[in-house]
């Protein structure tokens, strides 16, 4: 397929915000491609990325490193090209405007752009490494602009740093799919949501013409899967309302949730993001292979941090450190142990265990998995239909330190995503949310080389809209959680512009924020400001899909009022 099909496609999509024509335009587009037997892999493209779903690897080329390649692609002035980029704010229509007819070659001369070629070679940019890594990356983007148109050049550069501004989601893919080879039937829409949150993987799924084909997608052990989430209830009449009668109780870890992979021997540790974790956790490895029991499995649990000497439990923000850091793992490892607390098997020796009913898989749990105290153990669970039990269970979960309970319906299967009814949690009303950086400021006086006051954002369909501004929270010493030191290398790798001192940054850091009240205000684009706002935790596990919506704020600031 030539890229140019695939550019005219993006335009296309962009020209309607009605998201009915969106999905018929791209199904027709599939429907041609299908006849000719095209491979999938464009796909990826129109979600903006070059690698599948499963696979977080990013292209990473920073949109500093973007505007040197489009200098130096067009030979123009670096500086003239980084004014342009101030004033037009979208690195793609800087390279639309400096690429355009590049002087070395006229456009018969040129050999065609495929999309494969632009695939590949974004992938093979990502890889590259070690001295001279940077020249290397400018050549290579140097050599894609030569063949490229300039509308070609926007959306390849747009890609290479992750922003394709074309608000093409994968359930809008889905419903494409669904239209093109299903009929746009529901129960085949539902099965390829289904298998699509199950493989994270879209060029698979567009590759499923039929449902016989669709339903040979399985798990597979070291490429990871959503998971299931939890709805919310207020006490303990609405668990037993929502899971069922009797309910397993849980206690809520205050950790971070790890799916475990063990294929054949090869273990391989995901966050719920989908982030290969495995390097930063090698005691997490050991103790899987000498605690569980099986050649191959997907396991799904709680991991949590404590003090080594004293054995009490740390909140997250302290052990987030160890998904962080990806340097002297061996010391830290031996300052913030961590326990697993397993909770669910998704598959056990070849097969699938989402289908069995929780109880079973539970029973599965106990079976595999050697207790070690303060390595790994099944969660702590009652199985109850007392109110009295389950309310007692809840406090004591309460007063040792756990957030809350978990409650689990007993005959439910596994199933990605919220299900209603299949898995609740029950904690404290707490005001706080998740949400995302997307400006920052310097700090004064003793902190003034670091960005210390940052802006945050909720989503808001697919736009992020401010709710206020937070300067505190974060730590001093690194021993104690994330450092503004820390947090300004993290800031300043994904600055997009800087004006009158505000910093604006790519909507990706996620951290948890605790307020007093929600009020309205016009100094924020979503209305609203959280009052005297504070970061409990940086969350790496968290993307921007987990955060908090403005529907959330308003019910919020409703309830309140
Ligand atoms: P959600 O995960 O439901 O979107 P959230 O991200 O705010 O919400 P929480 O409100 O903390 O997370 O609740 C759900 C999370 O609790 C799970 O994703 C998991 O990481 C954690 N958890 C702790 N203990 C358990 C347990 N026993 N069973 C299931 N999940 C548990």
């Amino acid at each position: 397929m030539k890229y140019l099909e695939i550019v005219e496609l993006y335009d296309r999509l962009a020209g309607t915000t009605k998201r009915l024509e969106k999905a018929e335009i791209l199904a027709d587009f599939m429907r041609l491609h299908a006849k000719f037997g095209t491979d999938t892999s464009w796909l990826y493209l129109l979600l903006g990325r070059v690698f599948p779903e499963y696979d977080t690897r990013e292209t990473g080329i920073s949109r500093q490193l973007a505007l040197k390649a489009i200098a130096y692609a067009s030979g123009e002035n670096e500086f003239k090209v980084q004014k342009f980029f101030t004033s037009e704010g979208d690195l793609g229509e800087v390279a639309e405007k400096f690429i355009s007819g590049s002087k070395q070659k006229s456009l018969f001369e040129k050999e065609e752009l495929k999309a494969m070629d632009v695939i590949e070679t974004l992938r093979k940019i990502s890889e590259i490494e070690g001295k001279g890594a940077v020249e290397r990356k400018l050549d290579m983007i140097k050599g894609l602009y030569s063949r490229a148109s300039s509308r070609e050049a926007l959306y390849i550069t747009r890609t290479l740093v992750s922003d394709l501004r074309i608000g093409i989601a994968s359930a809008l893919v889905l419903d494409a799919i669904a239209r093109t080879f299903f009929e746009n039937d529901a129960s085949a829409r539902a099965l390829l949501e289904e298998k699509y949150l199950m493989s994270n993987d879209i060029a698979l799924i567009a590759g499923c013409t039929s449902v016989e084909k669709l339903s040979k997608i399985t798990l597979q052990p070291g490429k990871p899967s959503q998971v299931m989430l939890a709805v919310k209830v207020a006490d303990i009449n609405e668990a037993f309302e929502s899971c069922g009668k009797p309910a397993a109780f849980e206690q809520k870890y205050d950790g971070f949730r790890m799916l475990i992979h063990n294929a054949q021997g090869e273990i391989s540790l995901f966050t719920r993001k989908l982030e290969n974790v495995t390097s930063q956790f090698p005691d997490v490895v050991e103790a899987i292979q000498k605690n569980v029991y099986g050649k191959s499995f997907i396991i799904d649990s709680e991991v949590v941090g404590y003090e080594p000497k004293t054995r009490k439990y740390r909140p997250f923000e302290a052990i987030s450190q160890r998904i962080r850091r990806k340097y002297s793992i061996s010391e830290l490892q031996k300052e913030l142990p961590v326990e697993i607390n397993v909770f669910d098997v998704l598959y056990y020796n070849g097969k699938s265990t989402m289908e069995l009913p929780f109880q079973e898989r539970r029973k599965l749990v106990e079976k595999i998995v050697t207790t070690k105290p303060f390595i790994i153990r099944p969660a702590i669970q009652i199985v109850t239909e007392s109110e009295k039990e389950a309310e007692s269970f809840y406090h004591e979960a309460l007063d040792i330190g756990e957030e809350g309970v978990m409650i689990k319906r007993l005959d439910a299967p596994y199933r990605f995503g919220r299900y209603v009814g299949y898995m609740a949690k029950l904690k404290p009303a707490t005001n706080d949310f998740d949400l995302v950086i997307v400006g920052a400021e310097h700090g004064t006086g003793k902190r003034a080389g670091w960005l210390t006051s940052y802006i945050v954002a909720c989503r808001d369909g697919d736009k992020f809209v401010e709710v206020g501004r937070v300067s505190s929270g974060l730590k001093e010493k690194e021993e104690e959680g994330m450092t503004y030191e820390e947090m300004t290398k993290l800031l300043r790798k994904i600055k997009i512009s800087e004006e009158e001192g505000i910093i604006r940054v790519e909507p990706k850091l996620v951290v948890s924020v605790t307020y007093q009240n929600i009020q309205p205000s016009p100094a924020y684009t979503s209305g609203y400001a959280l009052r005297f706002p504070r970061i409990t935790a940086y969350r790496p596990d968290r993307s921007t899909e987990d955060i908090a919506s403005l529907e959330d704020m308003k019910k919020v600031f409703k309830k309140d009022k």
